[in-house]
């Protein structure tokens, strides 16, 4: 009898077979496997703050993992840790050393690196916390294998950062960890100088990604089934392309060819380089959702001159009037800023009935907290600042008419049909999703539509905060079938591109 193994090669005659001497290559990989997995260093990472910073993480964790380090979970025994820092929190510091010391009580001879806007901001004070053996700077973190020879701790912290000014590298990043979505970073650092912003001192003056290299990215997270793109930036209508200069409004048209099956969200835009033909294309788009985020910090002319905003908040309602005319279900968010200096009671009026009357869907509400070396600090505005109490109570005033736009703009889509992409995890027998207008979901497990794309008619608003939806029909839209081979189910990917990682 001839043994044809799967291969459809006659094994008894095959000159390629092994002789009962030689040793199993298989089991030899398997032992080389354990050998290296034993040697390997393991990781962990920790990310505070922004969007941007989780793109930043995953990026840092994958270049550790090129570099033979095997990742564990932050609450998990580790030889490093990496805790990728925030500057707009007001508790930075604290919030860093509680970590490390955390850290510390689980694995008391840990290697732990500080990067991020915190550790460019204040590359001392991180130094001087118990613990700490490395701090990376804007420039640096990126680098963070090179300066990992040995993870011995020696009993201080060495310093690798440069001046703000001298930062004008572009690294690409781009999230991984959640399996729906990814935060593709396509622009960083910023060249505006709003008085309250500590962000162009952490991170630079504004800087892009290549179109072509966005493109190449796009690519990557849809191969790992990723379904969803949020574009990401720091001040990302300010997107400019560094070899052709093209703009963010080119970006988006170009994206809009792409042949990968993902759907893309713009993260958050200034109002003034929120251009019509943005809105506009977005209305005709079969790629980007109707969804945006507009930064406002104020509805005071006056506080927004002091913010040294570079609008003023009639462009402002220009701007939503144009959205809902166009896309009436279009989902609308708005960053506020409570109690910046010289808001007074009136100002603060002022602003809170011009967010009454806007028709926006949420607002993201901070309240302002002073920041060393921002010009509100440097300039006489200090000499305006409000209680904390009072910009505390401002917050939740705020907080409160967020509550209630959302209420209202979910009552308005009662009953319509919308694309939700749902997540794969099954939560105590629900699904979650996001709606391509941006409200939050929740259904009955089903398996078929983990990690999918359905349509749904959106039910009651539930109990904590979202809504129901029931399944109107399984779809696959046109944009997800067009990088879908029709013969073989699989994804599609232009052959120049086929052996990115
Ligand atoms: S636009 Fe203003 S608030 Fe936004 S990052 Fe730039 S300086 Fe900061």
């Amino acid at each position: 009898m001839v043994c044809m193994n799967k291969t459809g090669i006659d094994e008894k005659n095959d000159s390629r077979r092994k002789s009962a001497d030689a040793p199993d290559l298989r089991c030899i990989d398997k032992l080389l496997l354990l050998r290296v997995k034993e040697m390997s260093r393991t990781f962990a990472i920790h990310t505070l703050g922004c969007k941007l910073n989780y793109s930043e993480s995953s990026s840092i964790a994958c270049c550790l993992t090129e570099n033979g380090f095997t990742k564990v979970q932050f609450k998990e025994k580790a030889e490093l840790y990496v805790i990728n820092t925030c500057s707009v929190t007001q508790e930075a510091d604290k919030e860093c050393r509680q970590i490390v010391r955390s850290v510390l009580r689980r694995a008391p001879g840990a290697f732990i690196a500080i990067t991020g806007c915190y550790a460019q901001l204040k590359p001392e004070e991180i130094a001087g916390i118990e613990g700490v053996d490395l701090v990376l700077g804007a420039s640096e973190k990126f680098n963070l294998p090179l300066y990992l020879d040995n993870l011995d701790k020696k009993g201080f912290a060495q310093i690798h950062s440069c001046e703000i000014e001298k930062v004008n590298i572009f690294h690409p990043a781009y999230s991984s960890g959640d399996r729906t979505r990814s935060f593709l970073k396509v622009q960083d650092g910023c060249d505006y100088n709003c008085s309250y912003c500590t962000i162009p001192l952490a991170r630079g003056g504004s800087r892009s990604d290549s179109i072509a290299n966005v493109n190449r990215n796009v690519y990557s997270i849809a191969l790992k089934g990723i379904k969803e793109i949020v574009l990401t930036g720091v001040n990302l209508g300010d997107y400019r392309e560094p070899q052709s200069g093209a703009g963010f409004f080119e970006l988006i048209q170009t994206l809009e060819d792409t042949k990968a099956p993902v759907r893309f969200r713009i993260s958050s835009i200034e109002p003034n380089l929120l251009k019509d033909e943005i809105i506009e294309w977005v209305r005709r788009s079969q790629k980007f959702v109707p969804h945006f985020h507009i930064p406002l910090q104020s509805g005071a002319d006056a506080i927004l001159k002091k913010m040294r905003r570079r609008y003023l908040r009639d462009l402002y309602t220009e701007k939503v009037t144009r959205i809902k005319s166009l896309m009436p279900h279009c989902s609308i968010g708005v960053d506020v800023i409570a109690g910046f200096p010289g808001e007074t009671d009136e100002y603060f009026s002022e602003s809170y009935e011009f967010l009454r009357s806007l028709d926006v869907s949420y607002l993201h509400v901070f309240t302002y907290s002073e920041r060393d070396n921002t010009s509100a600090v440097l300039s006489d505005l200090e000499s305006d600042s409000i209680p904390m109490e009072i910009r505390r109570k401002r917050n939740r005033m705020l907080q409160i008419l967020s509550e209630k736009k959302e209420r209202r703009f979910f009552e308005q889509n009662v009953g319509s049909v919308r694309p939700v992409l749902f997540e794969a995890r099954n939560r105590n027998g629900f699904l979650y999703g996001y709606t391509d207008n941006y409200i939050r979901v929740k259904t009955v497990f089903n398996k078929a539509l983990q990690g999918q794309v359905a349509k749904v008619e959106l039910g009651e608003l539930t109990t904590d905060g979202m809504m129901s939806a029931a399944l109107a029909k399984p779809i696959i839209p046109d944009f997800i079938s067009q990088g879908i081979d029709a013969e073989t189910g699989y994804l599609t990917v232009p052959a120049a591109l086929e052996n990115i990682n």
